[in-house]
C-alpha cells in the first residue's frame, strides 16, 4: 500500500520509496515529522538555510493526503476573502491575499530551481454560481477581492457543460502532478544533505531549554526543533479541539473526444465540485471532485462515488472512470490555518495544518513561515495564521458545535452496539461494530469468508470507529484517526494500531 487507502489514486503509480541508512543517534538541527508536500517543502528549505535536518515518515513520502489530492493551484481560497474581511479584518484579508501570491511563488520557484518535471501549467479558474443565491454569494466574493487586491472578473461564458446563473474568470491559477513535484522536492533534500526516514512513526516527543527528544518507532531522535507536518501531530492537544478532518471524493473519468477545456472549474455548492483535465500515461482524464463530509459522519462512503459520478453524468460525456478514491482534509474552526509554534511549546515544537481544501498553497507557506520562524525568529504571517489563536467571533459557534459533536459520537457509539449470535451472521464484504462480552469489537469480513477482528475504540481519545466502506478502513469520528483492516494506522493522531484479535486462538 502506497496511499492511505484501499483505492488507488491517479497520482500513485509515481509514488516511490526513499531508502535511508541514517544513524538516528547523531544530532539534528531540525526533524521534520510527515512526508508530504508540507513536510517536504519544509525540509528542503530548512536543509538549505543552512539546518542539518531529518525528515521522518510514517508510512512513505506521498502515503498521505499528498497523495489523494487533486493539485490544483489557486490563490482564491475555501475561506473566501469575503470571510476573511469580515471575520479577521480588512488588513488580515490582504496579507491572506499576500500569503496566496508567495505560496504560488515558492512553488514556481522550486520547479524552475530545481527543475522539476511535474506537470506544471499555469491555468484560468471559472468560479460559477448555479442559482440565485450562490450568485449573491459570488457577487460579495468579488467585492471583497477587489478589496484585496485579487483579481476576479464577471464572464458571460464558461468553458464547462454546465449552467449556471454567474461566473467569474480568475487569471493566474495553476496545476501540477503532486507526487512528481513532492518526489522531486524530496531528492534535492537528500541532494543537499537532508536525511529521509519512512517507516518510522513519531509516537512523542518532549521538550525542554536545550532540546527536543523525539520517540520514534525506530528510536530517539535529538534535535533543537521539531515541525509536525503531520495535519494534526500525535498525542492529544489544543489543535484537536480546532481542526475537525474531512473526506473528500475523486473521480478521474476517461474522455470521449477532445472537446473539453483544459481550464479549471468550481461551483459554489456546499461541499463544492470541481473539475480539471491531467494526462497520465498519454491519457487525458477529467478529474472531478466533491460530497466531502465529517469523517466517520455518513453511514456508506461507497455511495459518495455513485452520487459524485451521476452528478458529473448530468452535464459531461464521459468514458469509465479510470481511478476514483477518497482522502482526508481538515476544517480550522476559524477558517484560516495554523501554522507556526505549537501551543504550549516554549519555541521548539512547530505545526502546520488546518488547510481545508488548499494545502498545496498552504503547505508550500508553510515551509517558508516555519523557516523564517526557526531561522530568523518571525515571520510576517506569525499572527494571522498562529496556531495559538483562539478568535471569540470567528469560528466560535463552529469551535462549540465540533466538539459537542465529538461528544456525541463518543457517547453514541458507546451506546449503540450490535450483538450478534455468530459470527456465521456476518456476510463476505460486510463490516461490522458488534458487542461481546462486555467489550466491543471492529468485525470484517473480505470475499472469500477470512474474518478480520479489531478491539473497535480508538487508542487515541477512546471513541468508537467507524466502517468507511469506499476505502475499506475503520475511521474515527472524534479526531479522524485511520486503520486498516488489519488494525494498522494510516492516519494519525493514534500513534497505536486497533489490537488484533485472534480469532483462532480464542476457539
Ligand atoms: C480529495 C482532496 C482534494 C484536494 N485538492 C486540493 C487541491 O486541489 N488544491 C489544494 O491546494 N489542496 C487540496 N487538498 C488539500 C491538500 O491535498 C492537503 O491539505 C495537503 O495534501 C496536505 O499535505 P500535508 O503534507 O500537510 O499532509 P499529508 O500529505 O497528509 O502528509 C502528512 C504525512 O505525515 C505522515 N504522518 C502522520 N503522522 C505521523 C507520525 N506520527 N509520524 C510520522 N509520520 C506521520 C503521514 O503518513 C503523511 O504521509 C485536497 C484534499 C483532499 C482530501
Amino acid at each position: 500500500m502506497y496511499r492511505d487507502g484501499t483505492r488507488k489514486s491517479i497520482w500513485q503509480e509515481e509514488i516511490k520509496r526513499f531508502s535511508s541508512d541514517t544513524d538516528l543517534n547523531q544530532p539534528f538541527d531540525v526533524a521534520i515529522v510527515g512526508g508530504g508536500i508540507t513536510g517536504a517543502s519544509t525540509a528542503l528549505q530548512l536543509q538549505r538555510s543552512g539546518k542539518k535536518c531529518i525528515l521522518v515518515e510514517a508510512a512513505n513520502i506521498g502515503f498521505g493526503t499528498t497523495g489523494g489530492t487533486t493539485a490544483h493551484l489557486d490563490d482564491f481560497f475555501d475561506t473566501t476573502y469575503a470571510q476573511a474581511i469580515s471575520d479577521f479584518g480588512l488588513d488580515q484579508a490582504k496579507l491572506l491575499a499576500e500569503a496566496g501570491k508567495d505560496a504560488m511563488r515558492i512553488i514556481e520557484s522550486n520547479i524552475s530551481g530545481f527543475n522539476i518535471q511535474c506537470d506544471f501549467e499555469k491555468k484560468v479558474a471559472y468560479l460559477f454560481a448555479l442559482d440565485e443565491k450562490q450568485a449573491k454569494q459570488l457577487d460579495d466574493m468579488v467585492e471583497a477581492s477587489s478589496k484585496v487586491g485579487h483579481i476576479m472578473e464577471y464572464t458571460d461564458q464558461i468553458p464547462f457543460p454546465i449552467p449556471f446563473e454567474k461566473a467569474v474568470i480568475i487569471p493566474d491559477q495553476g496545476q501540477f502532478h503532486p507526487i512528481k513535484y513532492i518526489k522531486a522536492l524530496c531528492e534535492a533534500f537528500m541532494s543537499a544533505g537532508g536525511n529521509i526516514v519512512e517507516d518510522c512513526l513519531c509516537e512523542s516527543h518532549e521538550e525542554d531549554n536545550d532540546q527536543v527528544i523525539i520517540s520514534t518507532s525506530k528510536g530517539k531522535i535529538n534535535v533543537q526543533q521539531v515541525v509536525y507536518a503531520t495535519h494534526i501531530p500525535p498525542g492529544v492537544n489544543k489543535l484537536h479541539f480546532t481542526n475537525a478532518p474531512y473526506r473528500s471524493y475523486v473521480i478521474a473519468f476517461g474522455l470521449k473526444d477532445n472537446d473539453y477545456t483544459q481550464q479549471l472549474g468550481y461551483d459554489l455548492s456546499d461541499p463544492y465540485h470541481y473539475y480539471r483535465i491531467h494526462e497520465i500515461n498519454g491519457e487525458k482524464l477529467l478529474i472531478a471532485g466533491g460530497e466531502d463530509h465529517k469523517t466517520g459522519h455518513t453511514e456508506d462512503t461507497g455511495e459518495c462515488f455513485t452520487r459524485l459520478e451521476n452528478y458529473v453524468r448530468q452535464y459531461f460525456d464521459l468514458d469509465i472512470p479510470y481511478y476514483s478514491w477518497s482522502s482526508q482534509y481538515y476544517e480550522p474552526v476559524d477558517g484560516l490555518p495554523y501554522i507556526g509554534k505549537m501551543p504550549g511549546s516554549n519555541g521548539r515544537t512547530y505545526i502546520a495544518t488546518g488547510f481545508r481544501g488548499n494545502g498545496m498553497m498552504f503547505g508550500s507557506l508553510s515551509s517558508q513561515i516555519l523557516t523564517d520562524l526557526i531561522v530568523n525568529g518571525s515571520s510576517k504571517y506569525e499572527k494571522l495564521f498562529d496556531p495559538g489563536r483562539i478568535k471569540v467571533g470567528a469560528g466560535f459557534t463552529n469551535f462549540v458545535k465540533e466538539n459537542a459533536e465529538v461528544v456525541f459520537d463518543f457517547v453514541k457509539d458507546k451506546l449503540t452496539r450490535e450483538y450478534i449470535r455468530s459470527l456465521e451472521e456476518i456476510k463476505e464484504g460486510e463490516a461490522k461494530i458488534i458487542w461481546y462480552d462486555g467489550d466491543s469489537y471492529a468485525l470484517y469480513k473480505e470475499s472469500g469468508g477470512k474474518l478480520h477482528a479489531l478491539k473497535s475504540t480508538c487508542p487515541h481519545a477512546y471513541c468508537e470507529v467507524r466502517w468507511n466502506s469506499a476505502e475499506l478502513t475503520w475511521d474515527c469520528p472524534c479526531h479522524g484517526s485511520r486503520f486498516s483492516v488489519n488494525g494498522r494506522i494510516l492516519t494519525g493522531p493514534t500513534v497505536e494500531n486497533l489490537r488484533r484479535i485472534d480469532l483462532e486462538a480464542d476457539n
